[in-house]
This record gives C-alpha cells, sequence and structure tokens, in this order.
C-alpha cells in the first residue's frame, strides 16, 4: 500500500486501492464476449481464461472462427 490509503480488510481485498466494500451478498457479473474482429457480440459469456487475460493487460485470445460474420468472411 501507498500514501494513506487505509489497509485492505477482508470486505475490500477485490479493490484494495478503492477501499469499496463488497456488495451484500456478493454479486455474480457475466461479462459478454465480443469479436476480435468485428467487434460483434458472440452468443457466450467470456472464460475465465479470456477475462484473465484482459485483466493482465494482454490482448483476449482470437475468437474470429467463432463469429458468424468473421468466419463467414474468411471462408
Ligand atoms: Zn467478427
Amino acid at each position: 500500500m501507498t500514501g494513506d490509503a487505509p489497509e485492505p480488510t477482508a470486505d475490500t481485498l477485490f479493490a484494495p486501492d478503492m477501499n469499496v466494500p463488497l456488495p451484500t451478498p456478493p454479486t455474480r457479473l457475466r461479462v459478454a464476449r465480443c469479436c476480435n474482429g468485428c467487434g460483434n457480440r458472440l452468443a457466450r459469456p467470456a472464460t475465465d481464461e479470456e477475462v484473465a487475460a484482459v485483466i493482465a493487460g494482454d490482448a483476449p485470445p482470437d475468437v474470429r472462427p467463432e463469429c458468424p460474420v468473421c468466419s463467414r468472411d474468411a471462408a
């Protein structure tokens, strides 16, 4: 921790720098997965691995073969 930021507690660990309390009860979010090529929303949510890649600052895996528009254009 830096500066005068409060120490995280078990209730604030998900965003320790913001010291935001967890919602009660905890809320589960579902992230839509969009195509890397055209931005089309795919018919499935993002996987844990895809979300982790983006959080780590990496590009999400290429899903253009799953996209009805991009896979049709590539054929
Ligand atoms: Zn696409």
